[in-house]
């Protein structure tokens, strides 16, 4: 008889896990508080697939640049000073891991979960032909200031023998890769082409995974909300929700930054907080798309072309679980955007030509996600993937799988397993 697995959230990982569970021969249900799945912070991401980005945000020396930046309203980064007490944990484990070693150590199972994810994305989209406005051009971080480009530098070397391609480029061959630059190619001291990087809808990809899952036999449970896993010694029972009581052989917790409030209560802490981002899309006007997603390395935004759309998203918000639209900082957003790239000023204006969002990237506190086993036998994890979610989906999603299935896994697992917290 198959084993039964429920799966809760129907994010980008919760669903892509389905599918793979699927696959392994699991009878699965995704239960989904939301009436469709992607529907949070998987609904409007930047859509990059950037294994280049693998270095966690916690890099050696912005602990004093948050402290430059506090109260700051447009700042790349903001810590709200009444986020403060609930995070103080959390933020000491992300200072203790900002330092070099454990931060490379971080960075470079990143880079492994990335480069993994990205070749088990090509598989699905050769496998099941599917359509997200998947571009496969890389991705050119530009730089303004010197001391940037040559640090990044530094990293993209370092991390080159490990499968990061990268290619430095002065600022002629930034505007010929990407022409929309020209207008203010003068700031820019160089940039780098990461040419194995790629972008695409993670929602348009949620989607379609959803409804490939469904073909396959999944079942979705929509509009369900978990309000309690409830165990019994070693494993989960079963779970309660507003629709009832459900039970299954298995459970992966897949709820994005709400992961901790459900383990919380079985004495489980995972060390994820929800960074809030924001993200604007545009129509492009006719003649006036990417050629390739842009990443600005100082404002720390990126500007994708999605289809006949635009998307700008960035900025990271230390406020716990609001998610309101702060005009102030998407707006900066915007600005910081047509700063770089003038001619979309055009799509730009008007009323309602931009849709506004915004999201909480569910971050642990040294990088990674985390994945795998917990001390309850049959509950798993797949939760954790800050600001890379889409580019560590699939791959992430397959890990989990063959872990819950007892299979071989195709990269180590335990640079991913909550035990590292641990040690
Ligand atoms: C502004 C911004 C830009 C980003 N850009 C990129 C990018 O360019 N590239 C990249 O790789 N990543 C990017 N990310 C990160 C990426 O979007 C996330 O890591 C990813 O979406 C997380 O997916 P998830 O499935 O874990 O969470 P979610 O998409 O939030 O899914 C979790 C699901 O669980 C459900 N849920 C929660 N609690 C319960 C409950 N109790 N009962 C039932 N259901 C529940 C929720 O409704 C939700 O649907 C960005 C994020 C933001 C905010």
């Amino acid at each position: 008889m198959k084993r039964s697995a429920v799966v809760i959230g129907a994010g980008l990982l919760g669903t892509t896990t389905a599918w793979f569970l699927a696959q392994r021969d699991f009878d699965v249900t995704v239960v989904e508080r939301r009436a469709g799945p992607g529907l949070e912070t998987s609904f409007a991401n930047g859509g990059l697939l950037t294994p280049s980005e693998a270095d966690p945000w916690n890099a050696p020396g912005t602990f004093g640049r948050v402290l430059r930046w506090l109260g700051r309203e447009n700042s790349p980064l903001l810590l709200r000073p009444r986020a403060l007490p609930g995070m103080l944990r959390w933020g000491w484990c992300f200072l203790r891991a900002s330092r070099p070693q454990p931060h490379l150590r971080s960075t470079e199972a990143t880079l492994r979960l990335a480069l993994y994810s990205l070749a088990t994305l090509e598989a699905l989209d050769r496998e099941l032909a599917l359509d997200y406005q998947h571009l496969h051009c890389g991705t050119l971080k530009v730089f303004r200031e010197r001391r940037g480009l040559l640090e990044t530098r530094r990293l993209a070397e370092r991390l080159r023998p490990q499968g990061l391609d990268s290619r430095m480029l002065d600022r002629d061959a930034a505007v010929a890769l990407e022409p929309l630059l020209a207008d203010a190619a003068h700031n820019l001291v160089g940039a780098i082409h990461y040419p194995h990087d790629g972008s695409g809808d993670a929602y348009l990809f949620t989607a379609a995974m959803q409804r490939h899952a469904a073909a396959a036999g999944v079942r979705f449970q929509f509009d369900t909300e978990i309000s309690r896993m409830q165990a019994d010694g070693h494993s989960i029972r079963v779970l309660h929700s507003n629709c009832g009581e459900i039970q299954a052989d298995v459970y992966v917790l897949a709820a994005g930054s709400y992961s901790p409030m459900l383990t919380r209560p079985l004495q489980l802490s995972l060390p994820i907080y929800p960074v809030k981002g924001y993200s604007l899309t545009l129509q492009a006007a006719p003649g006036r798309q990417l050629q390739v997603p842009v990443v600005d390395f100082e404002q720390k935004i990126v500007i994708a072309p999605l289809g006949d759309r635009i998307r700008i998203a960035g900025t990271a918000e230390f406020n716990g679980y609001d998610t309101a639209d702060n005009t102030a900082r998407s707006s900066a957003c915007l600005r910081q955007a047509l700063a770089l790239l003038p001619k979309l000023a055009d799509a730009a204006a008007g009323e309602g030509k931009v849709t506004h969002w915004t999201g909480l990237r569910p971050m642990t506190c040294d990088g990674p996600p985390i994945l795998g086993a917990t001390p309850y036998t049959n509950l798993y994890l797949n939760t954790g993937h800050g600001p890379l979610g889409w580019t560590l989906c699939a791959g992430s999603a397959q890990l989990v799988a063959d872990i819950v299935a007892g299979r071989p896994p195709a990269i180590n697992p335990e640079e991913y397993c909550l035990n590292r917290f641990n040690s």
